[in-house]
């Protein structure tokens, strides 16, 4: 069969999903600048691909421009059709970024952190997600059995990985029913977005070439162990040197890195809206899923919203200063990485800025919210908030989150679950 090749461009937008256009291969040096139409209303699909509610209309024309530093090209060698994506921004037709592009926020969010400290945030995702082609048996948790039995998938997924560029770091199998994990080695914020984004597709696009699945939904069933995506941070100076450790510091945090967790869980009832953004987002915050529940930061907890993790085999102090990091674990599939890696660094900003202390509770931490209506409720009402978005992106995300809320209000949490695990 004759055969041109073919090349997609797009972002991960609000809705977590990667859209945009395709063109054919011999016309990149042209896309390059003008990349790919794209409407307003392209921002408020949802989840599930209709549009509910919109503030843009039918009107305006903006671009998706591809980024030449994250280019996929992954021929899988199996006959099928070369892997050839790249990621990119959402533009005005002018090249100017448009306000509501979700990489665009996360970049104005490194901005802000610049501004506040002169430091820069260096990130690793662990993204956990459910592979369909294996059989669900009893007992297999972290199993040899289990980690065998997805025969070739991990090591196709790799191989895809490092074609691709990017350093995987681990791949096992995970504590649910056909889960498993996978994690990149730590990057600078955007690339480490781009990457989070690419390991996501490449384990969809190997699944998808073996006859399967590969469901990164928040809560794949109802009653059954969450997917969590756990994003591991730590902090550098212009210089490249690692801030975040101060044995002599709280649960041996800097003063900057204290700062910058107290800011996280400060607009935690608001940020949880952006990095937790599916209804069933909150069924998996729920408590005995080493999932978070409270707004907290606790030293070697996997169930606190921010975990202090431990530094393996550190021996010296600038070895242990060196690999110190933090792990938001208030975040899951159902989130772009660009706007959950841009919350978590614009509140951990706001905190540097506003020099916030680490929060003394009498007693229990306070709740996350329970619900994504209550977290959209307290975004609304977070002037931070409004301040990072902006009034037009701001209403757009809520309108986006609330027409789908109320789309899947009738549904009950099994088929609730089975619907967010047809489309993540
Ligand atoms: N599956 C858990 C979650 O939903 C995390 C388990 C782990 O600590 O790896 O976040
Ligand atoms: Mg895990």
């Amino acid at each position: 069969m004759l055969r041109e090749e073919l090349i997609f461009v797009g972002t991960c937008d609000i809705a977590g999903q990667v859209r945009g256009k395709g063109f054919p291969a011999r016309e990149l040096a042209a896309r390059k600048k003008q990349g790919v139409g794209w409407t307003h209303s392209n921002l408020m699909q949802t989840a599930f691909g209709p549009i509910l509610d919109t503030p843009f209309g039918t009107g305006g024309d903006l671009m998706v421009v591809p980024d030449m530093s994250a280019e996929v090209c992954v021929d899988f060698a199996d006959g099928s059709a070369v892997e050839h994506f790249f990621l990119g921004d959402i533009r005005n037709t002018d090249g100017s970024p448009w306000e509501c592009c979700p990489r665009e926020f996360l970049r104005r969010a490194i901005a802000a952190l610049d501004a506040a400290s002169g430091l820069h945030l260096i990130a690793a995702f662990e993204q956990e997600f459910v592979y369909t082609g294996v059989e669900d048996r009893p007992g297999h948790a972290y199993s040899l059995g289990a980690w065998r039995r997805q025969g070739g998938f991990g090591e196709s997924v790799i191989a895809a990985l490092r074609e691709a560029g990017l350093k995987p770091d681990s791949f096992l199998p995970e504590y649910g029913p056909r889960q498993y994990e996978l994690t990149i080695a730590p990057q600078p914020a955007l690339k480490a977005a781009d990457q989070a984004v690419i390991a996501r597709e490449l384990t969809r696009a190997t699944a998808f070439r073996l006859g399967h699945r590969a469901i990164f939904s928040p809560m794949p069933t109802a009653d059954g162990v969450g997917n969590g995506v756990h994003i591991h941070f730590s902090l550098h100076d212009a210089g490249g040197a690692a801030v975040t450790y101060d044995a002599k510091g709280p649960l041996g945090l800097s003063e900057v890195a204290a700062q910058f967790c107290a800011g996280v869980l400060h607009h935690l009832p608001a940020v949880t809206a952006i990095t937790a953004p599916s209804p069933v987002s909150y069924l998996r915050l729920t408590p005995n899923r080493w999932a978070p529940t409270a707004i907290d930061i606790v030293k070697q907890d996997r169930g606190a919203a921010l975990r202090v993790c431990p530094v393996f085999a550190g021996t010296t102090p600038k070895k242990i200063a060196k690999a110190f990091n933090l792990e938001f674990r208030v975040s899951d599939g159902s989130a772009s990485p660009y706007m959950a890696l841009g919350a978590l660094i614009f509140a951990g900003a706001d905190g540097i800025a506003r020099k916030l202390t680490l929060p003394k509770y009498t007693g229990e931490a306070p709740p996350l919210p329970h619900s994504l209506g209550e977290a959209l409720d307290g975004m609304e009402k977070s002037a931070a908030i409004k301040e990072w978005f902006g009034p037009t992106f701001l209403d757009a995300y809520l309108r986006h989150k609330r027409s789908e809320l109320a789309h899947v209000a009738a549904l009950e949490p099994p088929e609730l679950c089975a619907r967010y695990a047809e489309v993540y």
